[in-house]
């Protein structure tokens, strides 16, 4: 199966021929209509099954079919357990929406806080953070979640691992009830189990 039956806009068919992918891997052939079709997701799925497009070109292509090119309010969320998996995945957020008038940031520890700071005043439509740092910025109200549409939380496992649980229980406290939530993980431990029932509504599983 090709991505033009995906359904997604051209800004995306044009960004995916640029990286060079002609079809879809098993991960995006299901998690990209299930996310289109706005139900919450839980993907047991490993790095390298091409899981960050799997997430990422969906949540691109529903931001994109009401962006307000203007008004760059934060509406959709990544969550990401470590800065060097976050730093990637905003790379390829960037990549994907290069033809999409949408905006993207990456906040993370271990640099100044200030630039972040700075650039999220600009407004960015599409965060990707660790926790640590969203609630430092939340703290400084350089944050507002009051327009998030979408949470993803990526290498769920791990998060729990780094016993990042509370952090994540605080973030999701603050985030509006009506959202979209995506999970992925390499396991289906109990751990995260609790997670998904604590966290996802319905959920659509995926498992590849
Ligand atoms: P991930 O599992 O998201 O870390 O992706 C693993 C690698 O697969 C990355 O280098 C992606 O650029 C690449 N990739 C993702 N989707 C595809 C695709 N449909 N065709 C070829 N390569 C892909």
């Amino acid at each position: 199966m090709s991505f033009d039956a995906l359904g997604l806009c051209d800004g995306l068919q044009k960004a995916i021929t640029e990286q060079g992918y002609t079809e879809p891997s098993e991960i995006q052939l299901q998690a990209i209509p299930a996310v289109l079709n706005q139900r919450d997701l839980m993907a047991v799925a490993q790095t390298g099954t091409g899981k960050t497009a799997g997430f990422t070109l969906p949540v691109l292509q529903r931001l994109s079919v009401e962006a307000d090119a203007k008004a760059h309010q934060l509406r959709a969320l990544i969550l990401i357990p470590t800065r060097e998996l976050a730093a990637q995945v905003a790379q390829s957020v960037v990549n994907y929406s290069a033809h999409l008038p949408l905006r993207c940031s990456a906040v993370y520890g271990g640099v100044r806080i200030e630039s972040q700071v700075t650039e999220l005043q600009q407004g960015v439509d599409v965060l990707v953070a660790t926790p640590g740092r969203l609630l430092d910025l939340y703290r400084q109200q350089a944050v507002n979640f009051d327009h998030l549409e979408i949470l993803v939380l990526d290498e769920a496992d791990r998060m729990l691992e780094l016993g990042f649980i509370d952090d994540i229980r605080h973030i999701q406290s603050l985030l509006p009830l009506k959202r979209q939530t995506l999970m992925f993980s390499a396991t289906l431990s109990k751990g995260i189990k609790s997670l998904v029932d604590g966290m996802l509504n319905d959920p659509q599983y995926i498992e590849v």
